[in-house]
């Protein structure tokens, strides 16, 4: 994709690009086209300072929908709640407390990916056109700057910018990660999306974020697994949705059951059927670094299945 047109396409969808340099193409094992084997390794996230080794932690992919679903008694949020429980130090908890959330959200698009690096990130309200009391959400989670740094000194292909000014937690991030965690005591660090970059290196990505997991980091991707707001049906129960909704979030249910990341990440390749789920696909892309960030063989579970207004597909998962 040519500069001009991704810079039309992210004013189109509300976004900022940050101005870091694009990087080459990336295979999909995550090696450099063209780079020798004897080349460094592309990343060493291993043991990053600032955090300490600790049981794997599992990923998640959560569909996030509207905005309101943080204000409103929605399943969703009921089911954001109760995902959150399964943390902590409590006795009927499933994962340890994270020491870290690594979110990825649909609403950052970059030029070059970036990490946010700031100590006290700002909410940002990233939406037009909601009631007053979504402008005065505020998810006051701190940021971990050393962590930042590391991350951005492990990632070498692609390489990952520090962001320490633009960004902050947008809609994508704090309007899922409020209800699942209240007390904002984790500190969370957003991860962008270079959208110029074609959908199999948002999944190589994923894979390079695999050894997080044994050092107390969530990867929390947020989006969605069908995302047309041109098409939303207001009136339609969660259980119903436009045939193409239904028959999209279906291909994508069989390919992260099956453990088919690749064919996944060949989304595009179902060329009319993908346009009408995704008609930009910033919100399908978080699915790709999470799934990446999964093992091989290691099984989802789904939680929050069905449809928010006909169009939005809410299927969120769980691997680990
Ligand atoms: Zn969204």
């Amino acid at each position: 994709m040519q500069r001009r047109q991704t810079l039309q396409l992210a004013a189109a969808i509300g976004t900022t690009l940050a101005m870091s340099p694009i990087q080459s193409s990336v295979a999909d094992n995550g090696q450099a086209a063209g780079t020798p084997s004897s080349a460094r390794p592309l990343t060493d996230l291993g043991q990053l300072p600032g955090l300490r080794p600790s049981p794997r932690m599992p990923v998640l992919f959560v569909g996030h929908g509207s905005p309101m679903n943080v204000i409103e008694d929605t399943r969703w949020r009921r089911g954001w709640q109760a995902m959150g429980r399964q943390f902590g130090n409590h006795a009927d908890a499933q994962y340890p407390k994270p020491q870290l959330i690594l979110a990825i959200s649909a609403h950052w698009l970059t030029r070059g990916w970036a990490v946010t690096g700031m100590a006290q990130p700002a909410t940002i309200h990233d939406f037009g056109g909601f009631p007053q009391a979504l402008f005065d959400m505020r998810y006051p989670a701190p940021g971990w700057p050393q962590v930042a740094e590391g991350i951005g000194a492990a990632m070498r292909n692609p390489p990952v910018a520090v962001e320490d000014f633009e960004w902050g937690l947008d809609h994508g991030t704090w309007s899922v990660l409020q209800p699942m965690f209240p007390a904002a005591d984790i500190p969370v660090i957003q991860l962008s999306l270079d959208y110029s970059r074609p959908p199999h290196e948002h999944l190589a990505l994923g894979r390079q974020l695999r050894a997080l997991r044994e050092q107390g980091v969530l990867i929390v991707g947020s989006g969605n697994t069908v995302h047309n707001l041109r098409a939303v049906a207001r009136q339609v129960p969660d259980n119903q949705a436009h045939s193409w909704a239904v028959e999209f979030d279906d291909f994508a249910a069989r390919h992260i059951s099956s453990g088919n990341h690749a064919e996944l990440a060949n989304f595009l390749t179902l060329g009319n059927l993908a346009k009408m789920a995704h008609p930009t696909h910033d919100h399908f892309l978080p699915l790709l670094h999470t799934a990446g960030a999964a093992h091989e063989g290691e099984a989802p579970t789904y939680f929050n299945e069905g449809f928010q207004l006909a169009s939005i597909g809410m299927r969120s998962v769980l691997w680990g």
